[in-house]
């Protein structure tokens, strides 16, 4: 069995963004050599996400403004967590969109549904942070 593991690194320049990582994922499964298995893809921070869904623009400012509905990032004051922070809603978003992506491979390539891609999801961006690529599978 081949085993593979790549860091992917991420420095949005503003406090939230989803951006699509489909082609970096494809290009960790050609350099993995593997056909047949499968790609786990997380987010390694607890206020970002790794999801997969559709590369719509309207649907992306739908996904925003949803979960600024469900998690308002101010007023500040109102979570308990943010005494010293300013996060709590990041946390909380992050939950909603999810931790990871699985995605079967399939004859070398990824095995998607209809406009299916994966995505970083951020929610408390202006600093690094990175996202795993696992590849198991022969
Ligand atoms: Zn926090």
């Amino acid at each position: 069995m081949r085993s593979y593991r790549k860091e992917l690194w991420f420095n949005v320049p503003t406090r939230r963004a989803f951006i699509n990582i489909t082609p970096q994922v494809e290009a960790c499964l050609q350099e993995s050599k593997v056909k047949e298995g499968l790609v786990l893809v997380n987010a390694m921070h607890i206020t970002a996400s790794v999801f997969i869904n559709d590369d719509e623009h309207g649907l992306h400012h739908d996904y925003e403004h949803w979960l600024e509905q469900l998690a308002p990032h101010a007023p500040v004051s109102q979570y308990q967590h943010n005494v010293g922070e300013d996060n709590a809603d990041a946390h909380m978003k992050r939950q909603i969109m999810g931790r990871e992506a699985v995605v079967a491979v399939t004859e070398g390539k990824l095995d998607f549904g209809t406009w299916e891609q994966i995505f970083y999801g951020e929610f408390d961006g202006r600093r690094k942070k990175r996202v795993l690529v696992k590849i198991i599978g022969e």
